[in-house]
């Protein structure tokens, strides 16, 4: 039984060209997503953890396989829900920009942090904006499969730096496609998940 769904995607396969190819779409989140969903749902049948929330599980599970599988389908999850078509001048507003501003200094200040930590995470991993236990905004790192959710954290937006992300449209390099990013990002889904 199918107990964790694929996310549905709320736009084409094409809508993110020309920042996300509707090639890479179609590995990402296609063939790549779809194994983890597919994993861990295998992985809990039978077990404890059958019938428990995807969130739930990425916070319960035993490290390994089972902690890898539901980790990615959550940070998959996060990351295609939180994009839309590119818009050069793309900016937060209202509450979200309110509060960046409160916890960076600018957004400017806060793109450079956030890419920094994208770029600098060696191998395989995602970076990170989330909400502390007191509301206070931080950038973390993610090798793997993590998920900030794991450590306390609430997940507002995510950035995979995983070579699948961003290969077939950047090759190596990951900080023009980290740069273009900001382009897709819907910051209105990002200030919805702020508590
Ligand atoms: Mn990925």
């Amino acid at each position: 039984m199918m107990n964790i769904p694929m996310p549905v995607l709320p736009y084409a396969p094409n809508a993110l060209e020309p920042v996300i190819s509707e090639q890479t779409i179609s590995f990402h989140y296609g063939k790549h997503l779809q194994g983890y969903v597919n994993t861990i749902n295998k992985l809990v049948e039978g077990t404890e953890f059958a019938g428990k929330s995807l969130e739930e599980l990425v916070r319960t599970v035993p490290e390994g396989p089972m902690y890898n599988n539901a980790g990615q389908a959550l940070n998959h999850k996060l990351y295609f829900l939180q994009f839309r078509s590119p818009r050069k001048d793309n900016a937060p507003m209202g509450r979200i920009a309110a509060t960046i501003d409160a916890n960076f200094g600018s957004f400017e200040a806060f793109k450079e942090q956030f890419a920094q930590a994208a770029i600098s995470l060696f191998g395989s991993g995602w970076a990170w904006l989330s909400q502390d236990g007191s509301g206070k905004l931080v950038i973390t790192k993610e090798p793997n499969g993590g998920n900030p959710s794991r450590s306390g954290l609430n997940p507002l937006m995510g950035i995979d730096v995983w070579e699948h992300a961003y290969y077939l449209d950047y090759q190596n390099r990951r900080a023009d496609h980290v740069e273009a990013v900001w382009e897709l990002i819907d910051w209105e889904v990002v200030e919805s998940r702020m508590k």
